[in-house]
């Protein structure tokens, strides 16, 4: 099939991926362990070029030495590092939660904040952060999560032509209606790491195929 080109055409092209997502994919949990939204911040950081099952051994610990904004504000940097050092870039990640601690507890109390603009001015956190954060702990969809399997997967389908994360993540909210912003691209996620994979996509076992202008045309 061809890609659809208008705004009106990937409107109608999502709307018909995604039953056969939400069919192949009805199991929404995320697969990072959290209870706070502090937690859940924290895991999505260190979950960066690292496997949600690597972090989840990592905060096992974690979470209960740093139970806190303020623990983390006032931790030893090198401590931090060791603890979170199996997720890779470690000083990077532990500069950074140690940095987010502070911001939490100078701008806003120890707590977490539950807008888009509040969470960019975490360090550590970008859209996509802010996205998952944002639909999973305070169950607002302001945005649509883009990691590296919705900015591939979204564009083998045909819903976007943009690869810039920011510019697949307005083209997403253009062709979905809000109610889809958070199921549709964890579906995508999901899909990603199952089936559309980036160097080998199983079309012949995809579901979606006779709707992707993709399919099939990878040697
Ligand atoms: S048909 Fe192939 S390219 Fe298209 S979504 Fe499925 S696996 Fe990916």
């Amino acid at each position: 099939m061809r890609r659809p080109r208008s705004k009106r055409a990937r409107a109608g092209h999502a709307a018909r991926l995604s039953p056969k997502l939400a069919a192949r994919y009805p199991d929404l949990r995320i697969s990072l362990d959290w209870e706070t939204p502090l937690e859940l911040v924290v895991a999505t950081v260190l979950s960066a070029q690292c496997t949600d099952e690597r972090v989840n051994r990592v905060t096992k610990d974690l979470f209960p030495a740093y139970p806190t904004a303020e623990a983390y504000a006032a931790a030893a940097l090198p401590a931090l590092e060791d603890a979170v050092r199996p997720t890779g870039f470690f000083r990077n990640k532990a500069r950074n939660i140690k940095g987010l601690g502070e911001r939490l507890v100078e701008a806003y109390g120890g707590e977490v904040p539950s807008t888009m603009d509040d969470l960019l001015t975490l360090p550590g956190v970008a859209r996509k952060t802010a996205n998952v954060v944002l639909s999973n702990a305070f169950g607002i969809h302001a945005g649509v999560v883009v990691d590296t399997h919705v900015r591939r997967v979204a564009h083998r389908l045909g819903l976007t032509d943009e690869t810039d994360p920011v510019r697949v993540e307005r083209d997403l909210m253009a062709c979905l209606p809000p109610e889809e912003w958070h199921a549709f691209p964890w579906r995508l996620i999901l899909h990603g790491r199952n089936v559309c994979k980036a160097r080998r996509p199983a079309c012949d076992a995809c579901p979606l195929a006779e709707l992707c202008p993709s399919a099939h045309t990878f040697g």
